[in-house]
């Protein structure tokens, strides 16, 4: 104790005597946790630029924990910036308040993820943008006019997987100078490089990636990015994520950090998974159509095919039961689920299932789509043979449930 200056109890205990060394190496990158940042001096509190990458103010503005999961998101999606948001639906809401002001145009994908239409729905009431729906597979249904400001993209689509002409929208969004924004959590930055497709040099401008999905990969961190890789973009959405607060919990970011060496793995695991799943999906007579962009079949599966390296393609497949089951059958079904979890989101190691009824979900006609309910299976890191025993089984209950009430 001798070499501790003496302190009244009181004062030592917020003053520890032990300062963490700042060059040990470790695996993981030390984790920040900060509110406040402590300046040096008068000096460095002078010149502190907030604005400027890698500077460090204050807890809201990023730690070296925030800036090192930041860069290792850029890097895999090919971006050059990312700014964190709380959750993925979080980093949409900081695109769309970025970028949307009164009287603007946003165009939408019919199969966007489902809050995203909602806020957006929400922002066309109370502010008076225009919101307009197109159909992800014909290009031709996306007609900006001159107050067009934003066209927001997913490949897949949500819950229907339908694989749209990125490039074909992508180029007529630049002809028209319409920002694209793309959702870019399907493909995680592994399936596709969302800012250099390959082969035609075509970049969107934003992706928006829920982490809560493969990056945390463990169905229990919420966290979402928003990656760019002009810096006057970049600089545009950081100062939105300033002015509104924005903020990730150090710890979030070190599991989130910790999580991402796997990522590249896991993911492939599931996407072959899956592929053993729809094999097997598309035998059963149950369905009248399985949805899954690999597929030959599927909407949209050749410009899946133009696009994503190593056939990649995610852990979700869809199935639509044939009309004649009913939603009572269809919850007899996913309750008869024993190893799938019912549950939203994807990505963690427990499979989910979730059912969904097209019809209250999309604004205008899909001919490509056969009627029936809809489940969506999202493929965790069991084995492939044990998930498709459990749907087998789930299926037996189902037809003999379906034959008493016949
Ligand atoms: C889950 C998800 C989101 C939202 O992420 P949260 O972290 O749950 O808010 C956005 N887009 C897609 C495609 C998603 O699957």
């Amino acid at each position: 104790m001798s070499r501790f200056v003496k302190r009244n109890p009181q004062t030592a205990l917020v003053h520890a005597p032990r300062q963490a060394p700042q060059y040990i190496s470790t695996v993981q990158p030390p984790l920040y946790r900060a509110s406040t940042i402590i300046f040096e001096d008068t000096n460095a509190l002078f010149n502190r630029h907030w604005t400027d990458d890698y500077d460090y103010s204050y807890g809201t503005h990023g730690t070296p924990t925030t800036f090192t999961l930041g860069d290792n998101i850029a890097q895999i999606e090919g971006g050059r910036y990312c700014l964190l948001a709380p959750s993925g639906l979080s980093a949409i809401n900081l695109v769309n308040s970025c970028f949307l002001s009164h009287g603007d145009e946003v165009w939408v994908a019919d199969n966007i993820y489902g809050p995203n239409m909602e806020h957006l729905r929400n922002l066309e009431k109370r502010y008076g943008i225009d919101v307009r729906v197109y159909n992800p597979i014909d290009v031709s249904s996306f007609q900006p006019t001159e107050k067009a400001k934003l066209i927001w993209l997913e490949a897949a689509g949500s819950v229907t997987l339908e694989f749209p002409d990125l490039v074909g929208l992508v180029k007529k969004a630049q002809a028209h100078h319409v920002l694209t924004a793309l959702d870019n959590t399907w493909g995680a930055g592994l399936a596709f490089n969302a800012f250099d497709f390959s082969d035609v040099h075509l970049s969107v401008d934003v992706t928006v990636h829920a982490l809560t999905k493969y990056p945390s990969g463990g169905g229990d961190i919420l966290m979402g990015s928003v990656v760019t890789r002009e810096r006057a973009l970049h600089h545009q959405l950081f100062r939105t994520h300033a002015i509104q607060g924005i903020s990730v919990s150090g710890d979030d970011v070190a599991q989130v950090q910790r999580s991402l060496a796997s990522m590249r793995v896991r993911y492939a695991a599931q996407s072959e998974s899956a592929l053993q799943l729809l094999a097997w999906l598309k035998q059963q007579p149950e369905f009248v159509q399985v949805l899954h962009p690999a597929d030959s079949s599927a909407a949209g599966h050749s410009y899946w095919k133009d696009i994503c390296v190593d056939q990649h393609s995610a852990g979700l497949v869809s199935v639509i039961f044939k009309p004649e089951f009913d939603l009572q059958d269809i919850r007899q079904f996913c309750d008869a689920l024993s190893l799938f979890k019912l549950g939203f989101s994807w990505g963690g190691p427990v499979s989910l299932v979730m059912l969904y009824d097209l019809k209250d979900m999309r604004a205008l006609e899909h001919t490509h789509l056969q009627q029936g309910l809809l489940v969506r299976f999202c493929i965790g890191l069991e084995h492939p043979a044990d998930l498709i025993q459990d749907i087998e089984n789930a299926l037996k209950q189902l037809n003999n449930h379906h034959k008493k009430t016949e």
